[in-house]
């Protein structure tokens, strides 16, 4: 990788690089590798990878306080269903580079290090600024992202996530729950002789559908969906099943936690019956590459950044240099801003190549001209974060 980019960054041969590394979550050793060697190459001064096998690299003076964070996930979803060529080929054609992951999102990361990297070569950067190439994103979005934002505490992050080239400033959050049901077994000869946690379930989906949603102002109305239903013992031959479990998806609006989630079904589904339910955040259990395992409760808050924050104002104006639109919208799924913004309150907008539709699809592809037009946002955002008071609250 080291000769290919003398001549500065070239986003296509990168993110080409990254596609076929392929990767689903837990496996992106490879994937950091390429992310690493071509860190070097292109002159980042210091190269950083975490416990949880997130990469960071680093450019401007050493000394100084990290300004601003790029963050692009190296994990993609499976490859599945019937591709009309390799999925992880990188080829070239019409204009697109194809395969898994050229929108969500190998090329927005390689256009960040290409940015940042342009930045740094070709600008007289007065403040540091970090890419991180995280892990794990598509299972524990937000979660990886920790380490890095403890070790180099920047004061402002970009999500990289494709938008289309559009402003991102706000993302709903999503709770996921479990509400589990207790019955009393009995032979299904006899059913009035227990409690059958099937027809207890059945009430409670019908209360939970009915129950109000709130309406954020940015993000809209709220969601709660039901997305599992298993019975135990499974399969219950003559018998009432002792337990119902239900999977809930709740989106939520800032302000919203999980614990006024879980209040709110409570109260719902108290008048059914008192004991028979009880409600938890759902939560797995993951191993990263380099072999740190972890729970991770599914709990991601939304977030907002204000449309006169200092932050927001300073890549309207690259945006507007660029000739591309600083409307500012949201993202409708979720990122890691979920922890930068919704769980520690840093300033944080997002902005990525690729159309958010095209991502997780049979077929994704990217456009090589947008690529190159976020490569040359990310270097003037680079560039002028460091005119930007951060702090100041617009
Ligand atoms: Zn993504």
């Amino acid at each position: 990788m080291a000769n290919r980019f003398e001549q500065g960054c070239d986003v296509v041969t990168l993110t080409r690089a990254l596609v076929q590394q392929g990767a689903m979550a837990g496996q992106e050793a490879p994937v950091a590798d390429v992310v690493r060697a071509a860190m070097q190459a292109l002159g980042f001064d210091k190269i950083v990878t975490d416990d949880l096998g997130n990469v960071t690299g680093l450019v401007g003076p050493r000394d100084a306080p990290v300004k601003l964070l790029f963050d692009g996930h190296m994990d993609v979803v499976p490859a599945s269903g019937l591709w009309s060529r390799d999925p992880f080929s990188g080829d070239v054609q019409g204009g697109q580079i194809h395969g898994r992951g050229t929108t969500d999102m190998k090329g927005p990361l390689a256009a960040a290090i290409c940015g940042v990297a342009e930045a740094a070569r070709t600008g007289d950067l007065s403040h540091r600024v970090a890419v991180s190439a995280s892990v794990m994103e598509e299972v524990i979005e937000g979660a990886a992202l920790s380490p890095v934002l403890d070790t180099h505490a920047p004061e402002a992050v970009v999500i990289c996530e494709p938008s289309d080239l559009e402003l991102k400033i706000a993302q709903r959050g999503c709770v996921e729950v479990l509400v589990h049901v207790a019955g009393i077994p009995a032979h299904a000869a006899f059913p009035e002789r227990g409690v059958n946690a099937i027809e207890l379930a059945a009430r409670a989906t019908l209360a939970l559908a009915a129950l109000e949603m709130p309406t954020d102002p940015v993000l809209g109305k709220m969601v709660l969906v039901p997305t599992d239903i298993i019975s135990a013992p499974y399969p219950s031959i003559s018998a009432l099943p002792s337990k119902v479990s239900l999977r809930y998806d709740r989106r939520t609006g800032v302000g919203e936690t999980a614990e006024t989630v879980m209040q709110q079904i409570r109260a719902a589904l108290a008048p059914i019956d008192p004991v028979a339910f009880t409600v938890e955040v759902s939560a797995s259990d993951y191993q990263s590459y380099t072999g740190i395992s972890f729970r991770f409760p599914r709990d991601l808050p939304a977030w907002h950044t204000p449309e006169t924050h200092p932050l927001v104002r300073a890549v309207q104006s690259c945006l507007t240099d660029l000739g591309l639109s600083p409307q500012p919208g949201r993202y409708e799924f979720c990122t890691n801003g979920s922890e930068a913004a919704g769980r520690r309150g840093l300033p944080t907008i997002g902005f990525g190549p690729g159309r958010p539709s095209d991502a997780h699809i049979i077929d994704e592809s990217i456009s090589v001209a947008a690529l190159e037009q976020a490569v040359a946002v990310y270097r003037a955002l680079a560039l002028r974060i460091g005119a930007v008071d951060i702090a100041r609250v617009g």
